[in-house]
């Protein structure tokens, strides 16, 4: 069945009020962000920040060749995919961004060095060369504010029904970066609020065969992220961040795996009876 995907991504939605959207969707460009509607109250909000490789029209893409645009410098190979499988599976909203990290990363505060990346992975990015604070501000109003702007309207909307929100984020790496080969499959990222993580853990390390990574490849204590922090933890929001090895949603048989696999472990947590927040110990 095919997804109900919303292209009015302005028109319509519930940014709130004092939002700044200056310029939210450029003649000719894709909308700010794609919107897949939830199909019932599943009280659960799947992000992808990486999604996307797509560089609006009038940065020529960035100076990059189409080859580069294609690799994981500019995007999560495979997480749009999965995050689209997933919401129709768990019947909930996501919101994913339109347009390459390389444009600017939504899942990075504006102002942090890779907010707007010089060179991704040691690659230079021509067009993010030595640009002014007008550039800048222009990416962060055209695209990271109504991102996140979004994000917030769907958490208010389903905290509105008397619904405890979940926020799920979706990522992707690659199984080699610069150093060994990464052996984990997925890993499951949290910060202070371990309450999702740890229940996502224990169901993962339940099933057979797979390598599962607590806070690897990458840290979610890692003061560089935006949206779990920022959507989450700041707000006593449950939430987590899956990142599954770009390897194993290579094609569409692998993201439908890693859909049916995770969509009952997720559905499980936002029917899980969590206390409140407490913070672990040790989180940096
Ligand atoms: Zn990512």
């Amino acid at each position: 069945m095919p997804l109900a995907v919303r292209s009015d991504s302005i028109e319509g939605n519930k940014i709130p009020k004092g939002t700044r959207l200056t310029n939210p969707a450029p003649r000719g460009d894709a909308p700010p962000f794609e919107v897949v509607a939830g199909t019932a109250e599943a009280g659960i909000l799947i992000i992808c920040d990486h999604g996307s490789n797509r560089i609006p029209r009038r940065l020529d893409s960035l100076g990059l060749t189409g080859d580069i645009l294609t690799q994981h410098v500019a995007w999560d190979v495979g997480a749009a995919a999965l995050t689209r499988a997933l919401a129709q599976r768990l019947g909930a909203p996501a919101v994913l961004t339109t347009a390459s990290r390389l444009v600017i990363d939504c899942n990075r505060a504006p102002g942090h060095v890779a907010s707007v990346p010089a060179d991704s992975h040691g690659v230079p990015v021509p067009g993010n060369q030595n640009l002014g604070p007008t550039e800048r501000a222009r990416r962060v109003e055209e695209l990271f504010v109504p991102y996140h702007a979004r994000i917030e309207a769907e958490l208010s909307a389903i905290a509105s029904r008397g619904q405890r929100p979940l926020l799920l984020s979706i990522h992707s790496f690659t199984p080699v970066l610069t150093g060994p080969p990464r052996p984990w499959h997925v890993g499951v990222l949290s910060d202070r609020d371990r309450r999702v993580a740890d229940f996502v853990l224990r169901a993962l390390r339940r099933l057979d065969g797979l390598v599962v990574g607590d806070n690897e490849p990458y840290s979610g204590r890692h003061p560089e992220g935006y949206s779990c922090q920022t959507h989450g933890d700041a707000r006593g929001r449950l939430n987590v961040l899956l990142e599954i090895r770009q390897d194993h949603l290579a094609d569409a048989a692998g993201v439908a795996a890693w859909a049916a696999r995770l969509a009952p472990i997720i559905a499980a947590a936002g029917r899980h009876p969590f206390g409140a927040a407490t913070g672990s110990a040790g989180a940096a």
